[in-house]
């Protein structure tokens, strides 16, 4: 089978047969066709689209292109949740606790943050000592004694999808929803996994902007997921502002840990019962999404959310004590308070722009390869409706130094608007979507 035949019937719009995409997945993983023909196919694909049977088999193709967990020795459902990607979207550090404390078991992998979007690891390794890079046996060592695992994609993790990202980010294939599907889906099924929970954000700081591509993108990932045996749901949620008010690492940290003392933000809260009552139900151990919702709801209210969480984290190398001390969290020296210039409710807090902001002091990455600081972001101090007086603080930012602390500041301005009436309240989940 010939690369050049494979890639010319892809263009002529044509569906690829199993053996083909299977091809083109191996020539990925083992350097088979040189990078001018896998950016070819892709291209291809991206301006082709592909049917939901070949999004089924390029998943599959790319799941066992690399090592796929085996945790059939551990007894018990295991789920997990994933997000497309927004600000302040810290839901991962809550709800895999509070999952965990209903006896689901979560094995979750999750990346870094990219551009304005932050990374669930990122967000761990804020805390001191926390390791992300388990092995296999530590992995299964932690889902053993806390029921939880939060793990970083190893290199043997779907190796497709790492050659394959790295050639659609620079040949402008990124934005095509089979291959953001298939990529996404293939790590998510290689952790071996019964059941999955997508959390698939809608907005100007997400990934997809429409309405209309989050549902496709839903719709297909949730494809993807069932026709491979692991049952699949996913919400669409709102990402026009940021989840919660901390947008960094340390910051979103100690924001989770405050609603797992049930004093954090309401949406922050919100958005994380929902989601790990999902994972209960899928996980078998509740029969309605009600009861779902009330078991996770008495493991939050309990405290043994929190227990899990400082579990969780002792089992991976970090330091427990900053559950109960903040002090112990590398937070950054200099404090920037923005005020807003006239009275009146607040009527936007767009996400993008603090996102960047949050980036540009440190807290994200431009390019894959950059480090980040952990104690920078952005703090708003404020919600979408609330009345605000001249003069009053809006957003805190934490920097390291004064570099970029300006742009940071102007683009966190640029995100805030004041209007006279108060607007209308965003609604946080915008739909359960159907397939
Ligand atoms: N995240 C992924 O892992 N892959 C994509 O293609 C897009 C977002």
């Amino acid at each position: 089978m010939r690369a050049v035949d494979i890639i010319r019937k892809k263009r002529d719009g044509l569906a690829l047969d199993a053996g083909e995409i299977e091809a083109f997945v191996r020539a990925a993983t083992h350097g088979d066709w040189p990078d001018y023909q896998l950016s070819a196919m892709l291209m291809a694909i991206w301006l082709r689209g592909m049917d939901a049977g070949e999004i089924t088999t390029l998943t599959n193709a790319m799941t066992r292109s690399g090592t796929v967990l085996d945790l059939s020795d551990l007894p018990g459902p295991k789920v997990d949740k994933h997000s497309t990607g927004g600000v302040g979207d810290s839901t991962s550090l809550v709800l895999a606790p509070l999952a965990a404390a209903c006896g689901v078991i979560v094995p979750m992998m999750s990346g870094r943050g990219l551009g304005h979007t932050g990374g669930t690891l990122d967000k761990l390794e804020a805390i001191p000592g926390f390791r992300t890079n388990l092995s296999v046996e530590e992995t299964k060592a932690a889902l053993r004694a806390t029921g939880a695992a939060m793990i970083g994609q190893t290199m043997d993790v779907a190796p497709a999808d790492r050659k394959l990202y790295a050639l659609r980010d620079v040949t402008a294939t990124v934005e095509s929803i089979p291959l953001i599907a298939a990529s996404i889906m293939s790590k998510k099924l290689a952790e071996g996994i019964d059941a999955l929970v997508l959390d698939v954000k809608c907005g100007n700081g997400a990934f997809m902007k429409k309405r209309d591509d989050a549902q496709l993108l839903a719709q297909t990932m949730i494809r993807a997921g069932q026709s491979n045996g692991v049952r699949t749901e996913a919400l669409l949620t709102n990402m026009d502002a940021p989840l919660g008010f901390a947008v960094g690492n340390a910051i979103e940290v100690i924001e989770c840990i405050e609603v797992l003392k049930g004093r954090g933000p309401a949406d922050l809260e919100e958005l994380s019962v929902l989601l790990a009552a999902h994972m209960v139900r899928l996980a078998g151990l509740a029969a309605t999404d009600a009861e779902a919702e009330a078991k996770v709801r008495k493991a939050l209210s309990s405290g043994q959310g929190l227990e899990k969480f400082r579990q969780i984290i002792a089992q991976q190398g970090g330091n427990p004590k900053i559950v109960d001390d903040y002090r112990l969290m590398p937070l950054a020296p200099k404090h920037l308070l923005l005020c807003s210039d006239r009275s009146g409710y607040v009527t936007k807090l767009a996400a993008e722009p603090i996102g960047r902001a949050a980036m540009l002091l440190g807290a994200g990455r431009q390019k894959a390869e950059d480090s980040v600081s952990p104690g920078v972001g952005v703090a708003l101090r404020v919600n979408i409706g609330d009345p605000i007086n001249a003069g009053e603080t809006f957003a805190e930012l934490f920097a390291r130094d004064d570099a970029d602390l300006a742009t940071a500041a102007d683009l966190v301005k640029s995100a805030f608007r004041v209007g006279d009436a108060k607007p209308e309240l965003p609604r946080l989940v915008l739909e359960k979507v159907a397939i």
